[in-house]
């Protein structure tokens, strides 16, 4: 049946398990990322579809089921699977993605790799994320495409269906003209991003660098001219993102931009938080740790993370302050990406180095200062180490959004814990009761780190309250409204009113 609102992710919806030889369909519980968010929505629009690849070896095979039918705890919905052969993940996923788009869109000019890039392949395959789109949209219905490895299904789609409405939402940061310019692309993507009806993103920030570069590539004839509301510039706000344009209008079409901070869910986290099982585990974590105190950073291993700076500031925390050996520990989390992506192996390397040296510096045969995590921790034990960790450390260098920051500010429910955030986090903008701090200045890393460390309690409750406040304002549920009401004001507003 088609669907009245089509999400198109590239990874699937559920875990598939072979059981006796048989492919079994299990619902992911895990709460964090952004896929369960995105199945939320499955229980708020009666027909509702989910596009994404597949690998597979033999594209035409007759018996590769294209599109299944599943029920899970989300409802019911429709997944259409897109084959897709290996050399085409790596070539559109694993290289143009995240070798060349990935560093663009966080600012690290320096590790874009243009030369592996097959630019044919990410037509290729974004063609055919947007004919299974077409394949599963009823008429007029809402197209909901994600990230910046789909960024032409937008422009493909509008050409096979003039009648849905399209919307686009970026997980990452949007960067200034200056920097997405370098991608040879440029004038291609913004085209297609041109052709939704919205196109969505975390931070006011980088709905102005979107603008940005709309108006850079329109300077130069790349792209037709465009109006902006409210106009920047007329404003006289283009010194500032004070203003906040909210739409492009352009020959064909309004495009809307919708700037919604994407949350954590914050009454699974409290209630996981409440759990005895939760006050089990955070008791016996403490009492393994002993009497020292705990700084947490959970990340994955990317460039993009900072881990390397945090470890150099933790070192350099043990040798200024003598007094805070062996009373202070770093649990340092950082789970490695797919074992496909080599790049991100001299990361580890890094991390492994510097944690081994501030042991063999500052530990003792009994005392290690630094845990290096290298692997996911389950949710449930994470939310158990927010409970005890004294600062949560989150110094990223660029970060669209940071959800850690805000699970941990959702697990005090202790009321206290003190946050230090970086300011390059998308959650930053709304988390100004965090210390922030600039992970580029060493000086600015260690004044934050010092202010966590020797705050007073009385303040880091004020400031928590403050953030906790903020968290629950805007968790999942809120995004997911905004959302809705951005997809299809009419149709999806009555049906989740349901
Ligand atoms: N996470 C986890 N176990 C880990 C590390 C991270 O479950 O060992 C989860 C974390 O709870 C969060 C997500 O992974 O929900 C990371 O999201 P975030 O937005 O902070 O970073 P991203 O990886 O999306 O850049």
């Amino acid at each position: 049946m088609p669907s009245d609102l089509v999400i198109v992710y590239h990874r699937q919806p559920y875990d598939e398990v072979e059981v006796d030889g048989q492919i079994e369909y299990r619902d992911n519980k895990s709460p964090n990322g952004i896929v369960p968010t995105l199945k939320s929505f499955f229980g708020k629009v009666d027909n509702a579809a989910w596009v994404a690849w597949k690998e597979t070896e033999d594209t035409s095979n007759p018996q590769f089921d294209r599109v299944i039918n599943i029920e899970d705890s989300f409802g019911k919905y429709t997944v259409y699977r897109l084959p897709l052969t290996g050399a085409q993940v790596k070539s559109f996923y694993h290289v143009t993605s995240k070798e060349a788009f990935w560093p663009i869109l966080h600012g690290f000019k320096e590790k874009y790799n243009y030369d592996p890039v097959d630019w044919a392949t990410f037509k290729e395959v974004n063609w055919a994320f947007a004919e299974a789109a077409a394949a599963e949209a009823a008429p007029g219905a809402s197209v909901w495409v994600h990230d910046y490895n789909l960024w032409l299904v937008p422009g493909y789609l509008r050409q096979m269906r003039p009648d849905v409405r399209i919307s686009f939402y970026h997980h990452t940061p949007f960067p200034a003209a200056d920097m997405f310019n370098v991608l040879p692309w440029r004038a291609e993507i913004i085209g297609s991003l041109l052709s939704c009806d919205v196109v969505g993103f975390h931070i006011p920030r980088y709905a102005s660098n979107f603008v940005s570069c709309v108006r850079s590539l329109e300077d130069v004839g790349a792209v037709p001219r465009v109006k902006v509301e409210p106009d920047m510039i007329a404003e006289g706000s283009a010194l500032s993102d004070r203003t906040v344009p909210t739409e492009i209008r352009t020959e064909d079409r309004v495009v809307q931009l919708g700037v919604t901070p994407v949350g954590v869910d914050v009454e699974y986290i409290k209630s996981l938080a409440g759990s005895d099982k939760t006050a089990e585990l955070a008791a016996r974590f403490r009492s393994e740790i002993g009497d020292t105190r705990v700084l947490l950073s959970v990340g994955r291993t990317d460039y993009t993370k900072g881990g390397a700076d945090q470890l150099l500031a933790f070192e350099r925390l043990l040798e200024r302050r003598p007094e805070l050996r062996g009373t202070v520990r770093l649990l340092h989390v950082s789970v490695p990406a797919n074992r496909a992506m080599t790049v991100y192996e001299p990361i580890q390397k890094e991390l492994e180095e510097i944690a081994g040296r501030i042991n063999g510096r500052f530990g003792s045969f009994t005392f290690q200062p630094v845990a290096l995590i290298s692997r996911a921790v389950p949710f449930e034990e994470l939310v158990a180490w927010y409970q005890v960790a004294d600062v949560a450390w989150i110094t990223p260098l660029a970060d669209g959004m940071n959800l850690v920051c805000k699970e941990y500010v959702a697990a005090r429910n202790d009321g206290d814990g003190v946050l230090v955030l970086s300011e390059f986090a998308g959650a930053a903008v709304e988390m100004g009761a965090a210390v922030l701090t600039n992970p580029f200045s060493s000086r600015a890393m260690d004044f934050a780190i010092d202010l966590a460390l020797d705050m007073p309690e009385d303040e880091r409750r004020a400031r928590m309250e403050l953030l906790r406040a903020s968290v629950d304002k805007r968790d999942t549920r809120h995004w997911a409204a905004e959302q809705l009401a951005l997809l299809s004001p009419e149709d999806f507003g009555r049906k989740s009113a349901k």
